[in-house]
């Protein structure tokens, strides 16, 4: 069966799948979306993800197309559909279709697509060698922690990394203090071995698999804040690594020109690569 998409309440194969010409996310980015990674068949997080997702939607007034239990049972049939064991299920939800007009339509029916995507794993080179991130200046809006689809400053951020032959663009702030990523958090680990994360207000997302991390980190009884750092900061530290559903825990042993550390992945960083692993390798399907 050729690959199949959900939209707005039908299956259909990928490749002809569409949305009206005035669906406000095509005309205003007017919509929000979630990834929830697939790991061994099984969706990672998917409630904390669609927590995130029915929050965001709650932030811009825009209502769930379908209950939770709907929403799940589309995830699992697209799921066998597509034969996917390992990827990630892509869900977007927008206003709906209206005449062109800013203000929010007095009656539209929020659209809702939903797609898979298979993803090899990570290769061993890019683990022993690490990334390298580049950082430039945070031109995003103030609301960062509602996942929009509004993404054109993140899409110039990882084209500029890109570029660069970088894997990320970390962002700065106006005070030179990182973000994150353009679609994954930053964190540090400290001289003193304290794992530093950028704490989740409205500059950053709320990455879940942050949150996964800040759990097992916890558990761990490893140091660890939650606060901005500096650029300075970073570039001082002895790890670096980015967190994401498609990254999980990836090292970062380059920042703009600068190692970080002695170059090479950290081993505090790799431990908790291996405990989030670890953490979906012990999954399981619900219910
Ligand atoms: N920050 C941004 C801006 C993102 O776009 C993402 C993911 O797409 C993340 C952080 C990481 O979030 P998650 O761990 O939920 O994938």
């Amino acid at each position: 069966m050729p690959r199949q998409a959900y939209v707005n309440g039908r299956y259909t194969a990928h490749n002809d799948a569409a949305v009206h010409i005035e669906d406000r996310g095509y005309q205003f980015a007017d919509g929000v979306y979630e990834v929830v990674p697939v790991y061994n068949g099984i969706l990672v997080d998917e409630e904390p993800h669609l927590d995130r997702l029915e929050r965001s939607l709650r932030e811009l007034q825009i209502d769930m197309p379908m209950s939770r239990a709907a929403m799940k049972l589309v995830s699992r049939e697209l799921m066998q559909r597509n034969s996917l064991s390992r990827g990630f299920v892509y869900m977007q939800i927008t206003r709906g279709v209206a005449p062109r007009d800013h203000k929010f339509p007095a009656q539209a029916t929020p659209a809702l697509v939903m797609t898979t995507r298979q993803m090899k794993p990570h290769s061993a080179e890019v683990l022993e060698k690490g990334v390298k991130v580049i950082t430039l200046r945070d031109i995003r809006w103030e609301r960062c922690d509602i996942k929009s689809v509004s993404l054109l400053p993140n899409i110039l951020g990882k084209q500029a990394a890109a570029e660069a032959g970088a894997y990320e663009a970390w962002q700065l702030d106006d005070d030179g203090n990182i973000t994150e990523g353009t679609s994954a958090n930053a964190w540090i680990v400290t001289d003193s071995d304290t794992v530093v994360t950028r704490n989740a207000n409205s500059a950053i997302l709320n990455g879940i698999t942050r949150i996964a991390l800040l759990d097992l980190i916890r558990a761990e009884g490893f140091q660890l804040e939650e606060r901005a750092f500096s650029l300075e900061e970073a570039q001082a530290a002895r790890e670096a690594f980015v967190t994401s559903s498609s990254s999980f825990v990836m090292p970062v042993t380059q920042i703009d020109d600068n190692p970080v550390g002695n170059g090479h992945p950290g081993l505090l960083t790799m431990k908790l690569r291996e405990r989030y692993v670890d953490y979906m390798n012990g999954l399981k399907e619900a219910g």
